[in-house]
Parts: C-alpha cells; sequence; structure tokens
C-alpha cells in the first residue's frame, strides 16, 4: 500500500496507508488521505484570514468536515473551539462572545444555525482582510465567481458556494432530462452562467461538449444537417433571429430535408434575454422544435423553465414554472405577495397580476464580491433575492414584463410593460426588431418611445407609415409610442440582450 505523509505531521498520524479509513461518517468511509487534503483546505483559508492564536469556533455535526476542521485549524496554529452545534441563539451568543472567535466554520447540517444579529454581534475582528465571520465548509472547498452581463451597469461579480452551483446544472439535468447519450453543440460564451451550464450539465452526466469559439449560423446549420448532430442545443433570442436569417436565405428551398434532419435533436433551449413570440413561432415552423424559454441569472443559475414534457405546455412567450428546490414569489411594490410557487407548482396567484420576481432555496448565490452593501440590497428582509425583474402569472404560469429598472415604463399615471408593447408592434409587417423605452418627459413623467429594426431604413419611410394611426386600433392610447426611431441595429451585448440604458440616454432630450 501507498504510504505518505501528510502537511503537518503534528495533528495527523504520518506514515499511514494513505488509502485506509480514517474517518467513517453519514456519509460513508473517508480515507486518510481525503481527510488530509480536506484539512490542508481549511488551513490554507485560517492562515490567510486568522492571526496566529485566533479562535475559531466550529459548529460542525460529527463527521469528516468536524475532524477535518479541528486539525485543519490546529496546523494553522490557531484555536478550534468545538462548540455544540445544537446549541440555542442565546447560548451561542454567549459562547462566541466569550471565546472571542475570529471565525466560525460550519457545515452544510449547521449552515443556517447563527442568525445574522448572533453574527454580528459576537465575531471578533482579529482576523486578516477579506475574511468572513462565518465560513461554511461549503466555501472553503470550492465555489465559483462569474461576471453579470453588465446589462444595467458595471457586470457585478457573484460568488455561489459548490452547493448552489451543484444546484445549477443538477437543476438542467433533472429538467431536461439530460443523459450520458447527450452531446450538445456549444455556441454560447464561458464566461456567463449559461453557458458554464452548457458545459456542466452535459460533463457531469459523462456526455459530450462540443465547444465552438464562436456563434456562426452556417456551422450551426452544417453541424445540425451533419451526419452526426448534437442532441440538444442552449441559444439566446438572437441566434435564432440569426438562423431564421440564414434559413430564409440559404435553405428554404430544402424545406422537407431540414425538418427531417432536425428531428433528430431531441431538444433546443432560449433564455437570458426576451424570447419574441414571432420568432419562436417561426422556428417551430421551420423546423417542428418549439423552443423551451428559461429564466435565470448570475445570481440563481437558471431558476424557472418550460416544461420538457408536455412540448404542448411549452407557450411561447412565458417562461413556465419553478425548477424543483426552487421558491418564487411575485410581490408588488406595496409589498403584496401575488403569486407563489415551488417546486415547479403554483401555490397561490392572482392572474395579471405584476410583481417583482423574488427568489429564495440553495440556488441562490452567497455574495456579489467585493460589495458587501449590493449584497445586503439585493435582499428582502425576510431573506429573498430580489430580482429587479416584473412577471405576472398567465394561464398558470410566470410571464416576463421585463427589468423594472428599464422595462417598467410609469407614463401618464399608468405603469406599461415595454415587453408587451414591443410584443404588439412586432405584428407589424415593416418592424423586424423593436427597443420600448420610457424616456423622461415633462409631461408625462416618461414618454414611450420606439426604437426600431425596419425593413425600411428611412426615417422618412416610418413616418410615412403612420405607426402612430396604427398603433391606436391595436392597444390602449396610453401604450401608444410617442416617436418611432429607425435604427439600423439596435445596440446590443455579447448575450443578444439589448442596451436599453444607453438607448435612453441617447434619446433623452433629443425627441420633440
Ligand atoms: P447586470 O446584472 O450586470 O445588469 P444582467 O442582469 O443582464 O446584467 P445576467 O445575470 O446575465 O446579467 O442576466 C440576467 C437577466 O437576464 C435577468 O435578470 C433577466 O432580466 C434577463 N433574462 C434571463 N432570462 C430571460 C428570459 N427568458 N426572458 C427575459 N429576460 C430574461
Ligand atoms: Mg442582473
Amino acid at each position: 500500500p501507498t504510504r505518505g505523509y501528510t502537511t503537518n505531521p503534528r495533528y495527523l498520524v504520518s506514515n499511514v496507508d494513505i488509502s485506509k479509513t480514517a474517518i467513517k461518517d453519514s456519509n460513508g468511509s473517508h480515507s486518510f488521505e481525503k481527510l488530509s487534503l480536506l484539512s490542508t483546505v481549511v488551513t490554507d483559508y485560517i492562515r490567510s484570514t486568522s492571526i496566529r492564536g485566533a479562535r475559531v469556533a466550529l459548529l460542525i455535526p460529527p463527521s469528516l468536515q468536524y475532524a477535518a476542521g479541528m486539525i485543519g485549524v490546529m496546523n494553522a496554529n490557531c484555536v478550534p473551539v468545538p462548540l455544540n452545534h445544537k446549541a440555542t441563539d442565546t447560548e451561542l451568543e454567549y459562547l462566541l462572545n466569550n471565546c472571542e472567535a475570529s471565525v466560525v466554520l460550519t457545515s452544510p447540517e449547521t449552515d443556517d444555525i447563527l442568525s445574522e444579529e448572533v453574527t454580528s454581534m459576537c465575531i471578533h475582528g482579529n482576523e486578516g482582510e477579506g475574511a468572513k465571520s462565518n465560513v461554511s465548509f461549503e466555501d472553503l472547498i470550492g465555489g465559483i465567481m462569474i461576471y453579470t452581463s453588465g446589462t444595467t451597469g458595471k457586470p457585478k461579480g457573484v460568488l455561489a458556494g459548490c452547493n448552489a452551483f451543484k444546484q445549477w446544472y443538477s437543476a438542467l439535468v433533472e429538467g431536461w432530462r439530460i443523459t450520458h447519450e447527450d452531446s450538445i453543440l456549444h455556441t454560447l460564451p464561458l464566461y456567463h452562467v449559461h453557458g458554464i451550464l452548457g458545459i456542466f450539465s452535459l460533463l457531469t452526466q459523462g456526455g459530450t461538449v462540443d465547444l465552438r469559439s464562436k456563434f456562426d449560423s452556417g456551422m450551426v446549420w452544417s453541424e445540425f444537417m451533419s451526419e452526426e448532430p448534437p442532441s440538444v442545443y442552449y441559444g439566446v433570442p438572437t441566434q435564432y433571429s440569426k438562423l431564421i436569417e440564414y434559413y430564409d436565405n440559404n435553405l428554404v428551398t430544402r424545406e422537407d430535408e431540414v425538418r427531417e434532419n432536425l428531428q433528430r435533436l431531441r431538444l433546443m433551449v432560449s433564455g437570458s434575454a426576451p424570447l419574441r413570440v414571432p420568432v419562436s413561432e417561426k422556428w417551430e415552423h421551420i423546423t417542428g422544435h418549439r423552443l423551451l424559454e428559461r429564466y435565470g441569472m448570475t445570481e440563481l443559475g437558471l431558476v424557472i423553465s418550460n416544461p420538457y414534457e408536455p412540448v404542448s405546455g411549452r407557450r411561447p412567450g412565458c417562461i413556465g414554472l419553478p425548477f424543483k428546490g426552487v421558491k418564487v414569489r411575485l410581490v408588488t411594490e406595496s409589498g403584496g405577495v401575488v403569486a407563489s410557487a415551488e417546486d415547479g407548482m403554483l401555490s397561490c396567484a392572482t392572474e395579471g397580476e405584476p410583481g417583482e420576481i423574488q427568489v429564495s432555496g440553495p440556488t441562490v448565490f452567497k455574495e456579489y464580491f467585493n460589495n458587501p452593501t449590493a449584497t445586503v440590497e439585493t435582499f428582502t428582509q425576510d431573506g429573498w433575492f430580489k430580482t429587479g425583474d416584473t412577471a405576472e402569472i398567465e394561464g398558470g404560469v410566470f410571464k416576463i414584463l421585463g427589468r423594472t429598472s428599464s422595462d417598467v415604463i410609469k407614463s401618464g399615471g399608468y405603469k406599461l410593460s415595454a415587453l408587451e408593447i414591443e410584443r404588439e408592434l412586432l405584428d407589424h409587417g415593416n418592424i423586424t426588431d423593436v427597443a420600448v423605452i420610457g424616456v423622461e418627459d415633462d409631461t408625462w413623467g416618461q414618454k414611450v418611445v420606439a426604437i426600431i429594426e425596419s425593413n425600411l431604413s428611412r426615417q422618412e419611410d416610418i413616418d410615412q407609415l403612420d405607426l402612430r394611426g396604427w398603433c391606436r386600433d391595436k392597444m390602449s392610447p396610453y401604450k401608444v409610442p410617442k416617436d418611432f426611431v429607425v435604427v439600423e441595429e439596435l445596440p446590443r451585448n455579447h448575450m443578444g440582450k439589448v442596451n436599453k440604458k444607453l438607448l435612453v440616454s441617447k434619446y433623452s432630450g433629443v425627441l420633440r
């Protein structure tokens, strides 16, 4: 048998067969090697955060983690203080104050044991810079930091524990039935949550990931039509628009062949930005695939999804229901809960009543890196994550109305959804894409402005169309845009998200 020495022979038996069982716990048998590795992780962390001699409290039930925690803290020249992990708040308050702990080590079973109040009162600041007072074992053994897309400001570094991360890809695996037989054609950025989950939802199941450095419509079509097509594809709405355009220009004469070939794929997903109903419908018409739209964000992974089955349950324009383990509620500005759903089931809802999407559960991230203020501000008092997105329930499922900051327009005393107005405008044959924004206005508060991509390129031609007249027949007067501006291309980021902030600043004050 292999013989080995641990990093520090003081607190671990040296010269031992490293594969021999050191500890058995409710999770099974653990070797010396595993124990040693885990304790080294603790040592490294404690060394980097706590000064020599600092007390480190442990709130961990009997387990591998407890032993590794004790050893790890000692090897860092700090003082482990094992405490009763079943103690009450009052007891812990006394114990922690008394021992002046700089760090409390917890494990998945005890992560929530300390109320915030106790933590903030009792943890003493004799740690190094960047230390957290309440440190979970899960955080020590990994996690992930991903930046947001930066649509509403500078990208935020999102730190999520490895438990949350595991939850993220497991939700897709279960919800979308990913197995080792799957293969994905991967064209999404790998520095964004959508793309990262594209890799992990497949690799963790033994599936194959075909990584491409960029999205190219011709390449994607040729893979779809090839001898060995992928079984799944995750895309963003603009990719599907581009694929449709390519089809119209190059493949429309091979209609039947395309439809037949694409039956070999089993799942096509869209998300990260609103999917236009006409795009979804046209895609289904061309390929026979009804896109599965899902909703998520960097802070949460993917949390709300249309069903894998039945396909008829995938409603274009809607995002479906929460994945298993995810709790979602819609909350109005005055704090009223107008809908709540859990594990894919709606438990109560007022249809058509908009509210902010709020989420709780193990899928929620840990913190914005180096930004405690933003972290605190993004949670409600009762611990729910505020997404900043507005939705309503329609026909028993969630429907996105847009970002509260830019898509909920307050005009003439009404609250309007930019996405709803965009949906209606897309019915016009000369409007190929549109971004509706609210521009500050003395009379209206905000006035509705439509920035459009059109198959007519000149502003004079657009003015001729009398789009306002057309809108008046279709929608309530207060929704009708006051101005229509034609642009060659809407400004989009790497995920195909329209930069409305830019549009608002560009058109504020310049329109009549
Ligand atoms: P930042 O937070 O830096 O401003 P971002 O919010 O665009 O950027 P991401 O975390 O990549 O960064 O994106 C999450 C957002 O994407 C959601 O808050 C939501 O507004 C939008 N989104 C995701 N899925 C959908 C969807 N299916 N339909 C509409 N919007 C979606
Ligand atoms: Mg965001």
